[in-house]
């Protein structure tokens, strides 16, 4: 037995989630000083350090999906790990219950919430046995919205603006460009890439996430390898994505690249796509007690690095005020670009309750309503609720459901992140609605622009599924797609393939 080694990870988990770590902090503060403050990105990075600074100061989820918890533990010879894996699970079902990890395991059948971030497969937990006399943890918590960003390619193949990736380094630089391109927006940019050349389909993927337990300011000691990050660290930037795909100078913040033996017959470039909350951090423990003798990624001594100026968000006084139920005539009035504060009722919804939808009428009255693709942390308060993290989740999830939603029931404004697709732009223009892309992962910052929680609907999906009733304040968020055909996520994609084809050539 070791009496501290649950607490230990239990604090491990906690910071993991609520205190982004110093080279990403870093890495962040390099994109920050690269965007004009007046940019959509600039606007979009003051949120996120103000989302940062808010989360560490209340030890608050940074961004609401808490993601999949995955630990890489290594033990000395003859440790018990039958113990450890349950200590583990232990310390991850208190923190879920603090509300620092959203419930996020749910069944792939029934598609019921376990509630408690424990079922088959969940936590990933991966030992190892060192010749140490120590134990070390790392622990990263990678969301959804990232998640469904990697790729794995296997070459040769022919990628659109790129031409054919062959089964060399340059072929590989091909398929990470053509990586970083496709997540546009949608997984939370700036984002960091870890890669890995060869393995087989299962093996790559995880050495591909395992890069991106090294810091973002390492050197790869395979000098290869290293030439080849700096590469895609030095012409990334020029496909002009951005902060959340709104365009911009920075795309990316680091890219780590892993190599495997592969099968003559097989070659597989796998691509990990984090996003800018880049939450992985880990902790040295002594072999006997399990309690922490130092951390990693971060040194408690040394103090943390404020991200937001003093001033935080700036409203430049052009901002449109929304104040929901909309009509017509103002949904029909705004144009890509305009930056708008929401106030009033809000819906929150996201895949459960959009299917839901197809087959049932709406719990409450959508007609000029404001839907928000959101899956928050909610928090048992009395009879109430308080919402503790409340960032949108990827919003083209919902693209098959969308346009419909928004016609039949009259949906006025959808809020999400990443944008969606032309069959949504359509409904926007026929119906007199309107997408508005708020900041992913600021989710301190967008938890403090709900006054109330109004009620619930759809329980029986799980907390992050449900159909919660918000009403909000000044909620800051910016028109990317219009009623008049306007797409900033279109265009920037547009724009994005032609400097990947320069780039590529
Ligand atoms: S920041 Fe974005 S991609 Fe990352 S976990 Fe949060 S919602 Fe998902």
């Amino acid at each position: 037995m070791l009496p501290q080694f649950f607490d230990s990870v239990l604090s491990l988990v906690v910071k993991t989630s609520t205190d982004l770590p110093p080279d990403v902090r870093a890495a962040m503060k390099v994109a920050m000083s690269e965007e004009p403050p007046s940019t959509q990105s600039g606007q979009a990075l003051s949120i996120i350090a103000e989302n940062i600074d808010l989360a560490a100061d209340c030890e608050g989820a940074i961004c609401q999906d808490t993601g999949m918890p995955t630990f890489e533990v290594k033990t000395p010879i003859g440790a018990n790990q039958v113990e450890m894996k349950k200590q583990i699970r232990d310390a991850v079902a208190e923190a879920t219950r603090r509300g620092k990890l959203r419930p996020n395991s749910v069944d792939s059948i029934t598609g019921e919430n376990s509630g408690t971030n424990l079922g088959p497969g969940t936590p990933i937990m991966h030992f190892e046995q060192w010749e140490r006399d120590e134990i070390e943890v790392k622990l990263i918590l990678k969301g959804g919205g990232c998640e469904n960003m990697n790729a794995q390619y296997s070459v040769p193949v022919e990628l659109p603006n790129l031409g054919r990736a062959d089964r060399t380094l340059e072929g590989v630089r091909k398929c990470i460009l053509h990586a970083v391109w496709n997540a546009q927006g949608k997984g939370c940019a700036p984002g960091a890439v870890g890669v890995c050349i060869g393995g087989d389909r299962t093996s790559g993927y995880v050495h591909a996430k395992e890069q991106l337990f090294r810091t973002l300011d390492d050197l790869n000691p395979d000098p290869r390898l290293a030439e080849l990050e700096a590469s895609i660290m030095g012409e990334v930037n020029k496909l002009g994505i951005g902060t959340m795909g709104f365009g911009g100078r920075v795309s990316l913040i680091g890219c780590k690249i892993g190599v495997q033996n592969r099968l003559p017959a097989s070659f597989f470039v796998s691509v990990a796509y984090d996003c800018w909350a880049f939450r992985r951090l880990g902790v040295v423990l002594d072999a006997k007690t399990g309690g922490i003798t130092r951390w990693l990624y971060r040194d408690p001594a040394s103090p943390v690095l404020a991200m937001a100026d003093q001033a935080g968000f700036q409203r430049t006084g052009r901002e449109v005020v929304l104040q929901s139920p909309l009509s017509e005539e103002q949904v029909r009035s705004l144009n890509v670009g305009d930056v708008v504060l929401v106030s009033g009722p809000a819906y929150t919804g996201r895949d459960a309750v959009h299917a839901y939808l197809m087959k049932h009428d709406p719990p409450v009255d959508l007609r000029g309503a404001v839907l928000y693709h959101c899956g928050p942390v909610v928090a048992k308060e009395g009879d109430g609720w308080r919402v503790t993290a409340a960032g949108p989740t990827t919003s083209i999830r919902e693209e098959p459901y969308q346009a419909d939603v928004i016609k039949r029931y009259g949906v006025r404004a959808v809020i999400g992140k990443g944008g969606m697709g032309a069959k949504t732009l359509a409904a926007l223009k026929e119906s007199g609605a309107v997408y508005l892309n708020a900041i992913g992962g600021a989710a301190q910052f967008y938890a403090r622009t709900i006054t109330s929680v109004d009620g619930v609907s759809l329980m029986e999906f799980g907390t992050p599924e449900a159909m919660w009733h918000l009403t909000v304040k000044d909620f800051p968020a910016i028109v990317t797609m219009d009623s008049h055909g306007n797409s900033l996520h279109r265009d920037v994609e547009q724009g994005s393939a032609r400097e990947l084809a320069i780039i590529g050539a």
